[in-house]
């Protein structure tokens, strides 16, 4: 990793030329004060001819060594800084990919339920209203079964990418298990969970994927729970948006819906 910004090397060496050009002038300072008569510049001329070479030398030399230190300690520095911002970048990267899903990249199980828990409590406090979607693709076994699990893989990756197109930056979309996903939707009504829910259905149903020479179309179901009247517990909004989901299948799949208000 490369600093963007100028290195504390270069910044200390830059400060060693400053602190090492305090000596000849402090020595001319003090010298001055010390034998005042005449006029000043007078003085220094004189000053300077006859003591040209220590004011050099002790120039050059508080120079050097300054600014040497001070190379020394920012380069100490620099890689103290990039040491630091190495771990916590590797620090960032893991916490991603612990909620993250491996095959989707969606969340994971575990931190959808955390965020439901979170959301929950927010429109509870607030009294907002909350949406949340179960969605579990159609038939999907058959597919895998039909076409093998290797493209099962890439159906689901694929199916992942398009219902996280429909959703707000602001909603929460996980892979609940296997073939189901879960979407928390904060401060959304029935209204807007049901028109979140149909661009999702379309959109997967739009999506050609090939399988060697055919062009298979995949669907999904989904469970719509949205309401600002909410249960006591979290895990009831989940339950009411599962049931809605079977009641999906058992119509006929490819189709979403709602149940709460
Ligand atoms: P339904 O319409 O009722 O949901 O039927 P279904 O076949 O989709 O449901 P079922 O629960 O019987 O099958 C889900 C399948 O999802 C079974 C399992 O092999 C498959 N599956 C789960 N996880 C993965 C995965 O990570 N990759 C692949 N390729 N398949 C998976
Ligand atoms: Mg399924």
């Amino acid at each position: 990793m490369r600093l963007k910004s100028a290195s504390f090397a270069w910044k200390y060496a830059a400060v060693g030329v400053i602190l090492g050009l305090g000596s000849p002038y402090g020595l001319l300072a003090f010298r001055i004060l010390g034998s005042l008569e005449g006029g000043l510049v007078e003085w220094i001329k004189t000053d300077f001819q006859a003591m040209k070479w220590i004011y050099l030398y002790t120039g050059a030399g508080s120079v050097i060594v300054f600014s040497l230190f001070g190379l020394l300690l920012g380069r100490r520095e620099d890689s103290l800084l990039m040491h630091t911002r190495d771990v916590e970048g590797a620090a960032q990267d893991m916490e991603r990919l612990s909620i993250t899903d491996g095959l989707t990249r969606l969340y994971t199980h575990a931190y959808l339920l955390k965020r439901l828990d979170e959301e929950f409590s927010r429109a509870k406090r607030y009294s907002y209203s909350l949406g949340c979607l179960f969605i579990d693709i159609d038939n999907f076994k058959a597919l895998n079964d039909e076409y093998g699990h290797v493209f099962g893989d890439l159906v689901l990756s694929e199916i992942a990418g398009a219902i996280n197109g429909e959703v707000r930056d602001s909603d929460i979309l996980g892979r609940y298990g296997g073939d189901e996903f879960l979407a928390i939707l904060p401060q959304t009504d029935a209204a807007e969970a049901s028109g979140v829910a149909e661009r999702i259905r379309k959109g997967v149903e739009a999506l050609r994927l090939h399988a060697g020479g055919a062009a298979v179309i995949a669907t999904v179901s989904i469970g719509i729970y949205a309401s600002d009247k909410l249960p006591s517990e979290a895990k009831e909004i989940m339950e009411s948006a599962d049931s809605a989901l079977h009641q999906a299948k058992r119509v006929g799949r490819n189709r979403s819906i709602l149940v709460g208000q």
